[in-house]
């Protein structure tokens, strides 16, 4: 049998294999083998933290020919740096750290400073001649690998440091001296045996065993699995953490000491310009975590001048290396540089937009590489508000603009009351001295995320950058105290609950909720949406009805309306009473005369949007649902029928009161008599205006006729082109209408391209029953205006008969358009409210459906009767335009698929168009790895 590698140096592992190493590991494989600094050091194998994890149930400790390969490697280490594990005269110290395929910044655990026990820190002490320095490693090992470990609570080291600032009366942990620090081991020490019930290990590969074992466990700790299931990250992405081990350089060796994260652009908002912060005489942690707030990294250039130019030059090479921008860490020790880390950066949707086009522009990456590098959803980043510039708002306070974006909510102080809050609809900002991991499910439920303490680079700000949510950081006027649920910022005192808003892109923080305004759409993102289109084989269409809507679309690069739901026309408060009118009509006359009425409204709707789409096509749909749905219900009406007969006759009773009132007291009745014929005046007057005997009755008979339109299951019943079939007057009126529109428009010098569509049509006989319509009224436009008009006519695809019928259909139907909410009701026979409220989430969170239908297209079953639909259609029409208008139309996945099975075109909400037209792109160019079923 094959003999299992587990452990790889970093100056032989494959810095290609993220899989195998993890992208931390590959990483500083590859990093090695360039030439950079990176300290020595060794990889353990993401298959060994699955085998770790595989083992039986009561077999405890690392597999023993781990932990042998782990010594080898750790005598190897030894070797190459000259100093021994353990060894009191010169001792090795190393970090341990997790690292999976996909990065999950913050997820899982660090440990630095392992190797130190109470004989190597005397020795080590003897050999630096820095007690200071070393006690303070020593202390930090304890608290870390006690919390990371043995689940040790932070606070409870943390009430013990900071009890110790206190007793020394300073601020800083720079400021205390090396006897406190020692008296903070000693301590850390005693609770360490108090909690876990043995002291702390001496032996040094206890401790790293124990370290490496604690790194694969997380990788199935809460926080973890929270972050893979949020960020839809797969086995196939990531499968089990490596575990990087490192020899330790130290920032905290004094002032020609530091230790800092950088970005090689700005990660906000994707300027190049070098982007990061730093401290002297500090270890990693302190940055990452926000305990103090960091220098920023152009003061480095003054404080340590000599070591400025190599990391500026380390930036430049890492970036041409790996041709992406890149988020490093690194330590100077006694002014040398050692770059610790290195990944692709994570940045919000703007700034990943702006790097493409810059790095196209610079040489370092194609076109293509550079659509590729941003997956498509992100840009529903750019759809995020931003503050209303109008809007008159007092600042309370200001931090730094950490994540951009403006977000309002109630402020909450911990995560767990963020995810309750959120769960009962409220939206809510967290507010934090600073984040931790432990407090991801506050993000994910948060709108923003402010904090009193940390940098840009702080953990709250790197999370929330890459959720794309508003953060303010380091916001130091705020005194937060969490216990009490209240903060005080600038002397005003708030509690939990308390609306504020946060400005993300400023760092600014207001009292109440201030507005926004829609963003603008940047240019790069329409120099890379162009791009796009030059590569995608499938159109991008719009759903829109309305002028407004449709502009959107226009303005978002749709090429068409994909959708037109006449019916939305039909809402407008001034024209529902013409519709209800039709609607109540006896007879076709009647209904007639009110649709007269609409046509105008009809007429200039369409003309607009034949306007605003100069030329392009816009498919307008026929009206669809069912037509009580226009009116209210018969609760409703009962009610107010009702309501108003009790006031009528209260008012009527009212009438005789001055009269019974002189019988029974006739000096009380001396005194009101004035006001009271006030009063019967304007109740006289309401009787007239509203409780006269027509009112009343209209609603009686507009209560018959609801209840006469009342259906057992509406959406299979009287709608669609079912109503087109019994109320011809109605299709009549809206085909004249679009026809109308068409041929003043091109009068008036415009170009139109018209696309009628016949909704919930199952057979081809009903197609032809409307399509007569059409041609009828198609002879009289054309003669009245002398004009030709260049429609075309076809239908809606979400009935499954008209599927099976596709061949048929396809004799008349010009395009066809899969109307995919209903077609998945259809296939699956759910009804999609019913599914929705009451299983749907429960067989996602099962796995018995991996998504929601209704939201991406179901590959497998609604996907395999679009393609034999299109195979079978296209046999009777191979030329004919095939489209998709249901809400999936516009999710990636969806659209890859429509370009796998060649569809013409997708159509999806307005602000889908840009994330469609991405999306369409990435489908062409990934074409060849789709494998259906
Ligand atoms: C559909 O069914 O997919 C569709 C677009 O029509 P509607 O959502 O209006 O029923
Ligand atoms: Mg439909």
């Amino acid at each position: 049998m094959e003999s299992t590698k587990y452990v790889y140096s970093f100056k032989e592992g494959d810095g290609k294999n993220k899989k195998l190493l993890g992208g931390k590991g590959a990483n500083l494989c590859e990093m090695t083998q360039i030439g950079l600094p990176v300290p020595p050091g060794f990889v353990i194998t993401t298959e060994t933290c699955l085998a770790y994890l595989d083992q039986k149930k009561g077999k405890e400790g690392l597999q023993p020919e781990v932990a042998e390969e782990i010594r080898n490697a750790m005598a190897q280490l030894e070797k190459e740096t000259g100093k021994g594990f353990g060894d009191p005269a010169n001792p090795l110290l190393v970090s341990v750290r997790s690292g999976a395929a996909m990065s999950m910044p913050g997820m899982m655990d660090t440990i630095l400073n392992l190797g130190l026990n109470d004989e190597t820190v005397a020795g080590f002490i003897r050999l630096t001649n820095d007690e200071r320095f070393v006690y303070d490693l020593y202390r930090r090992l304890i608290q870390l690998f006690g919390t990371v470990t043995f689940h040790m609570k932070d606070e409870d080291f943390n009430h013990i440091f900071n009890g110790l600032k206190k007793e020394q009366g300073v601020r800083e942990d720079v400021e205390l001296d090396a006897g406190s620090l020692k008296a903070a081991c000693d301590r850390f020490l005693d609770l360490f045996k108090e909690k876990t019930g043995a002291p702390f290990p001496q032996d040094p590969y206890v401790q790293l065993n124990l370290a490496v074992e604690s790194v694969f466990k997380s990788w199935m700790g809460k926080r973890a699995v929270d972050y893979r299931k949020e960020f839809k990250i797969t086995k196939e992405m990531a499968n089990g953490t490596a575990v990087n081990i490192c020899t330790m350089v130290y920032g905290n060796m004094g002032n020609d000491s530091a230790t800092g994260v950088a970005f090689t652009r700005d990660p906000a908002t994707g300027e190049n310009r070098f982007f990061g912060e730093y401290m002297i005489n500090a270890q990693g942690e302190d940055v990452v975590a926000g305990i103090r707030t960091p220098k920023p990294i152009r003061e480095l250039r003054k404080d340590m001048p000599n070591v400025y130019p190599e990391l500026e030059k380390l930036r430049h090479t890492l970036e041409d290396h790996y041709r992406e921008v890149q988020d490093l860490e690194f330590t100077i020790e006694k002014d040398k540089l050692y770059c610790l880390q290195t990944r692709n950066a994570k940045m919000n949707a703007a700034a990943f937009i702006k790097t493409s086009v810059d790095m196209v522009n610079e040489g370092l990456i194609s076109e293509v590489e550079a659509l590729l590098r941003i997956q498509p959803d992100m840009l529903e980043q750019l759809l995020h508000p931003r503050l209303d510039p109008d809007a008159k708002a007092e600042v309370l306070a200001h931090g730094l603009p950490a994540s951009p974006g403006a977000a309002s909510g109630k402020m909450v102080f911990d995560a767990d009351r963020a995810e309750s809050k959120a769960k009962l609809g409220e939206k809510v900002i967290l507010v934090r001295e600073e984040t931790k991991p432990d407090d991801i499910h506050g993000f994910f439920a948060a709108q923003g995320i402010l904090t009193s303490r940390g940098g840009k680079t702080s953990h709250a700000a790197v999370v929330a950058r890459s959720m794309g949510k508003p953060c303010v950081s380091g916001c130091e006027a705020i005194v937060i105290n969490d216990l009490n649920r209240e903060a005080v910022i600038s002397g005003v005192t708030l509690r939990e609950g308390d609306m504020i808003t946060i400005d993300g892109t400023t760092g600014n923080v207001y009292m109440d909720k201030v507005p926004t305004i829609e963003p603008e759409f940047v240019e790069d993102l329409l120099v890379l949406l162009e791009w796009a289109d030059e590569i995608s084989e499938l159109q991008v269409m719009a759903n829109a009805d309305t002028p407004e809507a449709v502009s959107k679309a226009k303005k978002y690069g749709a090429v068409g309306i994909g959708l037109c739901r006449t019916e939305r026309m039909f809402n407008q408060p001034e024209r529902l009473p013409v519709v209800q009118e039709m609607i109540l009509a006896d007879t076709p006359k009647e209904r007639e005369a009110a649709l007269d009425r609409l046509l105008p409204f009809q007429k200039e709707d369409f003309k607009e949007i034949f306007r605003l789409m100069d030329g392009d096509p816009v498919t307008i749909r026929l009206l669809d649902p069912p037509i009580h749905e226009f009116l209210p219900s018969a609760e409703e009406l009962s009610d107010e029928i009702d309501k108003l007969g009790e006031l009528k006759q209260t008012v009527e009773g009212m009438a005789v009161l001055p009269d019974t009132l002189k019988m029974l007291d006739p000096e009380l009745h001396d005194r009101y008599t004035v006001n009271l014929d006030v009063i019967i005046k304007g109740l006289e007057e309401l009787k007239a205006k509203h409780l006269a005997g027509p009112m009343i009755e209209s609603k009686e008979i507009m209560l018959k006729k609801v209840k006469s339109l009342a259906e057992i299951n509406p959406m299979l019943g009287h709608r669609g082109v079912r109503l087109g079939i019994t109320y011809p007057e109605i299709y009549a009126m809206q085909i004249r209408a679009i026809l109308e529109a068409a041929a003043e428009h091109i009068r008036e010098g415009g170009r139109v391209s018209p696309e009628i569509m016949i909704p919930q049509v199952c057979t081809l006989e009903e197609l032809k029953w409307v399509h007569r319509y059409v041609t009828r009224i198609n002879g009289d436009v054309e003669k009245k205006y002398q004009i030709k008009i260049p429609y075309k006519f076809g239908t809606m695809v979400e009935v499954v008969r008209a599927c099976m019928r596709a061949g048929r259909i396809a004799e008349l139907a010009e395009f066809i358009s899969f109307g995919t909410n209903d077609l998945t009701q259809a296939t699956f026979s759910f009804s999609r409210e019913d599914a929705e409220n009451k299983f749907l989430p429960l067989y996602e969170e099962r796995g018995i459906l991996q998504h929601n239908p209704f939201d991406v297209l179901d590959i497998k079953g609604v996907g395999r009767l679009m393609r034999i639909t299109m195979e079978w259609a296209r046999k009777t029409r191979p030329d004919l335009k095939v489209g998709i208008c249901g809400e999936q139309g516009g999710h990636p996945e969806s659209i890859r698929f429509c370009h796998h099975i060649k569809m013409t075109y997708v159509s999806c909400s307005p602000p889908r168009v840009p994330i469609a037209r991405l999306a369409a792109a990435h489908a062409k160019l990934r074409e060849k790895e789709f494998v259906l079923d």
